[in-house]
């Protein structure tokens, strides 16, 4: 095996916790597990303008859905907490300031109406991405350009500041990504970020750094919408002498929509009329509740599967895996760049490969709440058979009730494309042949239904495959459905009888 890994989830509490967000834990879980590694959960509410109640609550909810087990975190504690950055926050400025002190990091004094003035000015020089750094940086109000006295004034005064790497002016940052191999950017490209806000907190950017090197991660598993984010990530492990423990970067391949361009977003899922986030999400705001996959009785096996499989493939065709399996199969190295897409569907095949491989006695325990709701008694041997003849056709628990009704009562409707195609002469003739041999038949089971089915048509000098659907029509008002001599057995003969009778009633005797 190899050497343990200490990984970590970090979202931040900012809405409820997408698709993307669950693949990247799952990830980061997958490699812990499979190294013997340690599993962290911490929270990134820097920036407090964006933070949502219960957003946290959320994604630990969502993951522990998944069977995403943590052994680190807000939730569980550990030996590098507190593990939510506003937590922490007493911790951050010694770090901003050792940058400072060795000359990686200055204070930046400029107000918001300045910042907005030096961008005006740079587009209309038609400069295509106006940023703070190391050409504009000169004309601003910072300590790098005031004289140190007037800084010192400033600091003393209490004046608002922020403090900005000194991102240096023309330099090779050299990224290296486990599934992209080498990243090269120029530093000409990059800006001074803003490492620390006025209103005493770290950014992103440093508490991201610091957390990573103070709880010891050794692989930064994320989106990659963070790879711009990079080379400054990289910058400041060098400044602050910290390269021999730089963590190894990967950087997850975007979700893509399942049809056209673009990322995947919420909204492909209400066009579909899909559920989109792991659990329901109600909105703090509207109190509007989105359903989850979870409510909408997916298997979370099915669904974890389904992520893995985003981005990533076994290297072979193997398509179905439990979470244990993943834990063995799984590698970084066979993670590609190019988006995934999401394609519902498929979640849904997923799901329905997990139905069909559980106990029809544990379904069947499952599918109780949704007979009693409709009115109906239960009885766990009925149940469990009728589970048996239906689970190859449901894609989910759910779809149980509304697909089997006809199980529990007789069909008050007929189909009628079916009626018109299928009751017409000689049918009645035999249907109320076929309901006095059965009133009459001795031993009911599927085999012996079938049997006398059979006599019945050939004595009448028909084929008994062109009368079956027209039989399933009248015992259970539809076209299709399953083995109908198990479905015929199961409803049992008074019903089956009954059933015949009020069909010819219903359709005519022809
Ligand atoms: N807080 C960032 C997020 O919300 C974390 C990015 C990272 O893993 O470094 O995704």
């Amino acid at each position: 095996m190899s050497t343990p890994v200490r990984v970590r989830f970090a979202p931040s509490p900012t809405g409820p916790l997408h698709p993307g967000g669950v693949r990247t834990a799952l990830f980061n879980y997958l490699l812990a597990r499979q190294t013997g590694g340690t599993f962290i959960l911490r929270i990134e509410d820097t920036d407090q303008t964006r933070f949502v109640p219960g957003a946290e609550q959320f994604i630990i909810e969502s993951l522990e859905w998944c069977g995403m087990k943590f052994d680190e975190g807000v939730h569980v504690g550990g030996p590098h907490g507190p593990y939510r950055q506003s937590e922490r926050k007493a911790m951050y400025r010694q770090y901003a300031d050792q940058l400072i002190a060795a000359g990686h990091a200055y204070y930046a004094f400029d107000t918001e109406e300045e910042l907005e003035e030096m961008r005006e000015r740079l587009k209309k020089a038609n400069v295509a991405s106006p940023q703070y750094n190391s050409i504009t940086r000169v004309n601003m109000k910072n300590s790098l350009s005031l004289p140190a006295d007037e800084v010192q004034r400033r600091l003393d005064a209490g004046d608002p500041y922020v403090i900005r790497f000194k991102m240096p002016r023309n330099e090779e940052v050299r990224v290296k990504d486990i599934i992209r191999s080498w990243v090269v950017v120029n530093t000409s490209q990059l800006d001074d970020k803003v490492l620390f806000k006025s209103d005493g907190m770290p950014t992103y950017h440093l508490a991201n750094v610091v957390d990573d090197y103070l709880m010891k991660i050794t692989h930064v598993i994320r989106g990659e919408e963070w790879l711009p984010s990079t080379p400054l990530h990289v910058l400041l492990y060098q400044a602050f002498g910290w390269e021999a423990v730089m963590p190894q970067f990967a950087h997850l391949p975007l979700l893509l929509k399942p049809d056209g361009d673009g990322k995947l977003s919420k909204r492909d899922g209400d066009r579909l009329g899909l559920p989109f986030y792991a659990i329901n999400w109600t909105s703090p705001e509207t109190g509007e509740t989105t359903l989850g996959y979870r409510e909408s009785g997916y298997f979370p096996e099915a669904y974890v599967n389904f992520l893995a499989l985003l981005g990533w493939n076994p290297g072979d065709n193997r398509e179905i895996f439990s979470l244990e399996e993943l834990v063995q199969a799984f590698s970084l190295e066979r993670v590609n760049k190019h988006g995934a897409r999401y394609d519902f569907t498929k979640l849904n095949w997923f799901n329905q490969q997990y139905l069909r491989n559980r106990p029809h006695a544990e379904l069947a325990e499952m599918v109780v709440p949704q007979v009693l709701a409709a009115g109906h008694m239960v009885d766990m041997d009925f149940l469990t058979e009728a589970i048996r003849l239906m689970n190859e056709r449901m894609t989910l628990v759910g779809d149980f009730y509304k697909m089997s009704q006809y199980f529990f009562e007789a069909p008050t409707t007929y189909d009628e494309e079916v009626v018109a195609k299928r009751w017409k002469a000689p049918v009645p003739a035999f249907i109320e042949k076929l309901q006095a041999a059965f009133a009459g038949l001795n031993s009911w089971d599927a085999a012996s239904c079938e049997a006398i089915f059979n006599e019945t048509a050939t004595a009448m000098e028909l084929k008994p495959g062109q009368l079956m659907q027209a039989y399933r029509l009248a015992i259970s008002g539809q076209g299709a459905g399953p083995a109908i001599f198990e479905l015929t057995a199961l409803l049992g003969r008074d019903q089956i009888v009954a059933r015949l009778a009020a069909a010819l009633n219903t359709l005519g005797h022809g």
